[in-house]
């Protein structure tokens, strides 16, 4: 991992009041809002949507975001590179130009805050994640993080900002994808004080350990300094996130947005079958113990049980009450498989599987996996091979609250009303298979979150798209949004 120079005049510690924001950037401001003006306010009055820098301004930061890398001809940014420690800065230029007062905590994670009128108010945190996956693409993470400063920067230009009735803080997370630590949520869960200090001894693949790569980076790396990471929950009021879909649902739907319902719990084995090893010339077809037959009937068999759960546990009478609604979500996969010894003239001796569970009830996700518990250990007795099941990781189901959820459901039926001119359907509800940000912050207060739109579902890959509308949409909910939190107004549009 690169080594940086002069980092550490990036990432310090103590806020730097009343930063001031380069004329410079005033100009661009009144620029960009004249522009956007300009090219709506001809055609069907949309001028109060603050198309240059909810749109405009925010896609040429998402692109110009998108350039800053640790790899050469792909976007890799992970917890601490060099490429992090630079998109950090940027972010935190932008973030003083919406008017917000910013500092970088002991876990590298990027704050911009505005007070409040009421300085004892509890803060509103808006954030996602700015490290990312290898080729990844580049909207997942930078698209909440833009868009939510995007929003603020509105409220600076139209005098609203200094009128919140709470504080607003804006945060970017250091690490939501766990490439480098294989350890996710790395910045939100120090936050939401969900980190242990034994994570800090955790190593990557070059043998630093989190914390060698904090003090590398000017941080204390210390025990104590985690601790100063987190957040009281007592002065926090509620955390959103905008987030790319990352699947194919709203575009199936043609909605641009969807209010995010919960986000599934999580169950990762490890399935380990040993059998015979032999010879594939010599050894009869009854007399085998393979073991890779015998772990692509446990996949197949996988694969029935999650498309049709009520089927299996209800003609197993084990679990009656179930219905056909039940295991909402209810997702299982086999990603990754390895056979011993793994050549073609041989009988595999030894075949493990991961095995990935996802539900939005965890009373559901644990029947399954019990199920499939059973199924492996009887399909293995029938078939002579040892198998043993290892439990790697489980995470509780999140579901988000429903006041929050409201209002954003709220702010995004308004900002497609405004933008398309049309009476909309309802704004869909959807749940998320994939972990966020927000799975931490929900140990730490309430949450909610907002997904957008993005082409075919494509998402941890450079095709990853969305559209500048649909970026421009994401702003409005959240302007909308913030609204509500502006003293003795309405709305900002
Ligand atoms: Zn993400």
């Amino acid at each position: 991992m690169a080594v940086v120079s002069g980092k550490s005049s990036l990432f310090y510690s103590v806020p730097a009041k009343n930063a001031s924001v380069p004329s410079l950037s005033i100009a661009l401001i009144l620029l960009l809002v004249a522009e956007g003006l300009e090219a709506e306010s001809v055609d069907d009055g949309r001028n109060q949507l603050f198309a240059g820098i909810l749109r405009d301004e925010a896609v040429e930061r998402i692109n110009q975001l998108a350039k800053i890398s640790d790899a050469d001809g792909y976007l890799e940014r992970t917890f601490l590179s060099s490429a992090s420690v630079k998109a950090a800065q940027l972010i935190i230029e932008w973030m003083r130009d919406a008017g917000l007062r910013t500092w970088v905590d002991q876990m590298g994670n990027v704050h911009g805050r505005s007070e409040a009128l009421n300085t004892t108010a509890e803060t509103l945190l808006i954030g996602s994640h700015a490290d990312t996956v290898v080729d990844a693409g580049k909207f997942d993470g930078s698209l909440g993080i833009i868009c939510a400063i995007s929003a603020l920067k509105v409220l600076k230009t139209n005098g609203k900002l200094h009128k919140l009735s709470r504080p607003v803080e804006v945060i970017a997370f250091s690490d939501e994808e766990g490439v480098r630590f294989q350890s996710t949520f790395l910045g939100s869960a120090a936050i939401a004080g969900q980190l242990p200090a034994s994570a800090l001894r955790t190593s990557d693949k070059n043998g630093a350990t989190i914390q060698d790569v904090l003090k590398e980076n000017s941080f204390e790396g210390s025990d104590a300094s985690l601790l100063q990471v987190k957040y009281d929950p007592e002065s926090v009021w509620g955390y959103i996130e905008v987030h790319i879909e990352q699947g194919p649902v709203l575009e199936s739907l043609g909605s641009p947005l969807g209010i995010v319902k919960g986000i599934a719990g999580q169950t990762r084995l490890k399935v380990k079958v040993s059998g015979s090893q032999g010879h594939a010339g010599t050894v009869p077809m009854l007399m085998r113990q393979d073991s890779m037959v015998a772990a692509a009937e446990l996949i197949v068999n996988l694969e029935s049980l999650c498309k049709y759960p009520d089927r299996a546990l209800t003609y197993k009478e084990q679990c009656g009450s179930y219905k056909k609604e039940s295991f909402s979500g209810l997702v299982c996969t086999v990603g990754e498989i390895s056979s011993w010894p793994g050549a073609s003239n041989v009988i595999p001796g030894q075949v493990n599987f991961t095995v990935d569970i996802r539900a939005m009830d965890d009373d559901d996700r644990g029947a399954i996996v019990t199920e499939f518990s059973r199924q492996v250990y009887q399909i293995c007795d029938n078939r002579m091979v040892n198998c043993t099941i290892e439990h790697k990781h489980t995470a509780e189901a999140v579901h988000c609250d429903s006041e929050l959820s409201q209002q954003l459901k709220q702010a995004a039926h308004s900002t497609v009303k405004k933008m398309s001119r049309k009476i909309q359907d309802e704004v869909p509800v959807l749940m998320s298979g994939a972990g966020h940000d927000a799975m931490a912050m929900s140990h730490l207060t309430k949450v909610g979150m907002l997904f957008v739109r993005c082409r075919g579902g494509v998402s941890h890959s450079p095709d990853e798209y969305v559209s500048d509308n649909d970026v421009w949409a994401a702003g409005l909910v959240l302007l909308h949004f913030l609204d509500q939190h502006v003293s003795g107004d309405c709305m900002s549009s």
